[in-house]
């Protein structure tokens, strides 16, 4: 982590993974799209070779694609640069990321306990056993009396999603004992924490989000000690969960603006939130900076700023969160977050869609929740959209009432 000491965030986000450019002569990175590499010297390659699939990080001839890219290298090493941890290992999605993770974690037992709400997918992924795993939804605090024997993994999200609850990272962390803890950092970006450095073992995000920044681009990291790298390694090449290198390469062109749009968004989101809040068609704003998420307390340790999502739950329900979602106009109705325009999406209805009605009811993903994402635009022109929509809202809702 020594890195860390050396210069600010926003210096690294600028120059790493960047740092043999004037080496090379070059100043954007070579986008390196070979298939194969020529193995001239039999005895190399085949040295090559084994440390490849042994999950080494390079070797001196990247001998196929599926075992080594020098342009996801450079996006992995600048990665792992923001993160504080070794090393980084890139997947072709988030999913493809965590189910990589997942099936390192076998060789432990195939017991995993996970803190709700997270991710829609994640939790199906999870509690399908699709990966011959059985997982546990439990409480933060039950962690330490349900870890078993054969407890693999520990799985948490914070900021969740779509609550926005926090989770305190270290007290899981100790709690765990000697299970590995999985924190899917993803909306808070490396810009507002850092869970490595508060003992988390796997630090994954689905770039899609924020750290590609501009929604063209899907791909997931794992950033980790170079030992569990290896190991995500070994299961990449063998599952081919790769990261192609044009989107590494996007993903890479993304960073540099990474704290510059995370703090600009922020920015926007803490205005947004407060108005929401006092907006009379809205029952309750979930926000980290309102102190409205569970453990805000969290803010200035664990988190170094309330982040750019925000959930509102509207008082007339399904039919007003439909509306809205008719009514926006510059914001984009879609799912996803993190991207440079605003979105909005309805949880209950695409994202976390695949839970079970008591799952959803029990994490609060009610009928009537909007989950927004606040991007760069002038915080007046998307008020300005917020409050038309939500007008429309109120209105569909007093039709139908009256109807
Ligand atoms: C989107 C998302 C994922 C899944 O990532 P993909 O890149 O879509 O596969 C996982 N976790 C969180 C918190 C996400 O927002």
């Amino acid at each position: 982590m020594s890195h860390f000491n050396t210069h600010a965030f926003e210096t690294h986000a600028v120059h790493a993974g960047r740092e043999d450019f004037i080496a090379l002569g070059i100043h954007a990175p070579p986008i390196d799209l070979s298939t194969t590499y020529p193995v001239t010297d039999l005895d190399a390659g085949t040295a090559s070779f084994d440390a490849l699939v042994a999950g080494e990080g390079h070797a001196a001839n990247s001998i196929y694609a599926r075992l080594h890219n020098p342009t996801v290298a450079r996006t992995e090493q600048a990665l792992a640069t923001l993160e504080g941890t070794e090393a980084c290992v890139a997947f072709g999605s988030g999913m493809a990321a965590l189910t990589a993770v997942v099936l390192a974690a076998r060789v432990r037992g195939n017991h995993v306990l996970a803190v709700r709400p997270i991710y829609g997918t994640s939790d199906h992924l999870l509690d399908s056993g699709l990966l011959g795993m059985h997982t546990e939804f439990v409480q933060a605090e039950e962690i330490e009396q349900r870890r078993r024997a054969d407890t693999a993994l520990i799985v948490i999200e914070t900021p969740a999603n779509p609550t926005l609850d926090l989770v305190d990272i270290r007290a899981v962390v100790a709690a765990a004992g000697d299970v590995p803890v999985l924190v899917d950092s993803t909306f808070a970006t490396p810009v507002l924490q850092n869970p490595a450095t508060l003992g988390a073992r796997y630090v994954l995000h689905s770039a899609t989000k924020f750290l590609g920044g501009h929604g063209d681009v899907i791909a997931g990291v794992v950033c980790c000690a170079d030992a569990d790298a290896k190991m995500l390694r070994t299961v990449r090449a063998a599952t081919g969960g790769l990261l192609h290198p044009l989107a590494a390469f996007l993903l890479h062109r993304g960073l540099p603006t990474l704290a510059l749009r995370v703090e600009r968004a922020q920015q926007n989101a803490m205005v947004i939130a407060e108005r929401l809040a006092a907006h009379p068609a809205v029952a309750c704003t979930h926000y980290p900076g309102l102190g409205t998420v569970r453990n805000a307390h969290l803010l200035g340790t664990q988190m170094r700023g309330p982040g750019t999502l925000i959930s509102i739950d509207l008082r007339a329900g399904h039919d007003a969160a439909s509306a809205v979602m008719r009514a926006v106009k510059l914001i984009t109705p879609a799912v996803s977050l993190g991207s440079v325009d605003s979105l909005i999406q309805h949880p209950a209805g695409l994202t976390h869609r695949m839970l079970a009605p008591e799952a959803k009811q029990a994490c609060g993903i009610t009928p009537g929740l909007l989950r927004l994402s606040v991007g760069i635009e002038h915080v007046e022109d998307l008020w300005a959209d917020i409050d038309q929509a939500l007008k429309q809202g109120r209105a569909a809702n007093i039709t139908q009432a009256a109807a």
